[in-house]
C-alpha cells in the first residue's frame, strides 16, 4: 500500500468505523458464537502471495465482525466502560502514524513530556516493586548479613478482599506475602482492620511495607477509607498505593471527591482515562510522591540507551516493566482538548444521573434490592432471593443478547453488576434495559418458584 491507496482506504476506514458506531445497535450485543468459531474460516497458512484489501476488509465484516462483543452498543452495561470517542480515536491515529518508541526523553522527547503509563495493573506492579525495593533497601542496612531472600520473606503486603485481582497477581510476581483483609458492610477496607493486623504481623518479626487501597471497586464502586488507612501507613512507613481506575476520573467533579478524604498520605496513584475518561484503552495515569523511589527499582541502563539529557529529563524506561512505550497521550491531550473539564465532568455526571435513574427503577419493583451505595455509574442489584435464581436471571439474560451485564459476589451474595457504560446513554437505554431485566425475572421466577 503506497501513500495514494492509504489516503483513500484510510478515508474508507473512517467511514466504516463512524458507520459501525452509528448503527451498532443493529448488531447482537454479544456475539452468538462458540470457542473456536474462527477456526474453519480463515485458512491455515498465511497467504504467499497479497491479496487485496477489499478482500481482507470484507473478511473483517464476515468473520471478525460475528465474533465481537461490542463494548460501545447501547445494551453493553458489562464490567466499566471502555471509553471512547472520536477524538481519541484520532489521537491513536496519529500516535500510530507518528510510530515513535517513548522509552527516554532523547528516543522521543514530546512522548515523553506528554507522556502516561499502559494499564492500571501495570501501575500496582510498579508500585509495589518500588515499595519492596526501597524496603529492602532499609532491611539491608539494619541486618547486613541476612540474605535478600530472608528479608523479602518477612515483607507483608495488604489488600482488601474487594480490590483488584491484579493486586493478588502483582505479589505473586514479586514473591511477595499478601494478606488480603475484610472490608466493612460497605466494602470500604477500614482503618481499624488494617492496623490491628499490621501489629500483628509486626509482633510476629514481619515487615508490613506496602498497602493497597481502591477508590471505585471493580464489583460495586466502593471507596476504601483513606483518612482512616492513611495514618496507619505512615505510623508504620508503608507505601501507599491508591487504585482509582475508574472512580479516581470522577474527582474531576468538585462534588463527588468525598472518598478522595486521606489521599494526603498516598505514595502513589493512579486511574484510567480509559474507563471513566473518554479515552481508548490503554491509559493509565500514574503519580508518585517520589519518583527516585520508583526510578530505584527499576533502572538497567546499558549504554546504547543513555543519552546527554539524562539529568535534567525523564526516560520512561525506568518507570514501567516494558521498555518501549507508545505515544499514548497524545490521544488523552486530544480528548482533554476537545471536551474541556466542562465536557468531561457533564459526561461523567450524566452517567452518574443515569445510574441513579436504574437504582430509582429497581428501588420501586418489591421482588428486586439495590445491593450496595449507588456513588458512580454502576447499579449492583439482585432480586430478592437465593443466588441460584439471580444467576439464572443474568445467565438467560446474557444467552438471549438482548443486554449483556456480569455479576459479582458481594458477603456472598451473588449480584447483578449493571454499568452505564456508553459515551451517549440516554434515559431511554437505561428504561429499556430494565424493562428486559424485568421480564426476564418474571419468566425466571414462573419456572423456579422460591
Ligand atoms: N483496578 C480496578 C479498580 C479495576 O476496575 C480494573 C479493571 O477493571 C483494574 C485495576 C485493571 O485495569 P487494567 O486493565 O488497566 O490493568
Amino acid at each position: 500500500m503506497d501513500s495514494t491507496e492509504f489516503r483513500q482506504r484510510g478515508k474508507e476506514m473512517v467511514d466504516y468505523i463512524a458507520n459501525y458506531l452509528d448503527t451498532i445497535e443493529e448488531r447482537r450485543v454479544t456475539p452468538a458464537i462458540e470457542p473456536g468459531y474462527l477456526r474453519s474460516l480463515v485458512p491455515s497458512e498465511a497467504p504467499k502471495k497479497p491479496e487485496q484489501w477489499d478482500d481482507i476488509m470484507k473478511d473483517v465484516e464476515d468473520k471478525i465482525m460475528p465474533g465481537v462483543t461490542h463494548w460501545q452498543h447501547p445494551r453493553f452495561h458489562a464490567y466499566f466502560p471502555a471509553g471512547n470517542s472520536y477524538p481519541s480515536l484520532l489521537g491513536d491515529m496519529l500516535s500510530d502514524g507518528l510510530g515513535c518508541i517513548g522509552f527516554s526523553w532523547a528516543a522521543s522527547p514530546a512522548c515523553t513530556e506528554l507522556e502516561t503509563i499502559g494499564s492500571a495493573s501495570e501501575c500496582v506492579l510498579v508500585s509495589l516493586l518500588a515499595a519492596r525495593a526501597h524496603t529492602m533497601r532499609q532491611l539491608k542496612k539494619q541486618h547486613p548479613f541476612l540474605e535478600e531472600g530472608v528479608l523479602l520473606s518477612k515483607m507483608m503486603a495488604y489488600c482488601s478482599k474487594e480490590a483488584h485481582s491484579c493486586v493478588e497477581k502483582a505479589a505473586m510476581m514479586a514473591f511477595v506475602k499478601l494478606r488480603i483483609l475484610e472490608p466493612d458492610e460497605n466494602q470500604s477496607l477500614r482503618g481499624a482492620t488494617l492496623q490491628q493486623v499490621m501489629q500483628e504481623d509486626r509482633a510476629m518479626g514481619l515487615v508490613p511495607f506496602y498497602v493497597e487501597t481502591t477508590l471505585g471497586t471493580t464489583s460495586c464502586c466502593s471507596f476504601d477509607n483513606l483518612a482512616e488507612i492513611g495514618p496507619v501507613c505512615e505510623e508504620f512507613g508503608a507505601w501507599l498505593h491508591v487504585d482509582g481506575a475508574y472512580g479516581g476520573n470522577s474527582f474531576i467533579c468538585p462534588e463527588l471527591r468525598g472518598p478522595m478524604r486521606g489521599i494526603e498520605y498516598a505514595s502513589s496513584f493512579n486511574f484510567n482515562p480509559n474507563k471513566f475518561m473518554l479515552t481508548h484503552f490503554d491509559c493509565s495515569l500514574m503519580w508518585v510522591r517520589d519518583r527516585f523511589k520508583l526510578t530505584q527499582a527499576l533502572v538497567v541502563d546499558p549504554l546504547y540507551l543513555q543519552h546527554s539529557y539524562s539529568d535534567k529529563s525523564i526516560d520512561y524506561r525506568h518507570w514501567g516493566i516494558p521498555l518501549s512505550r507508545r505515544f499514548r497521550a497524545l490521544k488523552l491531550w486530544f480528548v482533554i482538548r476537545s471536551f474541556g473539564i466542562d465536557g468531561l465532568q457533564k459526561y461523567i455526571r450524566e452517567h452518574c444521573r443515569l445510574a441513579r435513574r436504574f437504582e430509582a427503577h429497581v428501588k420501586k419493583e418489591s421482588r428486586f434490592e439495590v445491593a450496595s451505595p449507588v456513588l458512580l455509574g454502576l447499579v449492583c442489584f439482585r432480586l430478592r432471593g437465593s443466588n441460584d435464581i439471580n444467576q439464572k436471571l443474568l445467565s438467560s439474560i446474557n444467552a438471549s443478547g438482548k443486554l449483556h451485564m456480569v455479576p459479582a459476589s458481594l458477603n456472598d451474595k451473588y449480584v447483578i453488576r449493571f454499568c452505564v457504560c456508553r459515551q451517549t446513554a440516554t434515559e431511554e437505554d437505561i428504561d429499556y434495559a430494565w424493562e428486559v431485566i424485568k421480564q426476564f425475572a418474571s419468566d425466571v421466577l414462573e419456572t423456579v418458584p422460591e
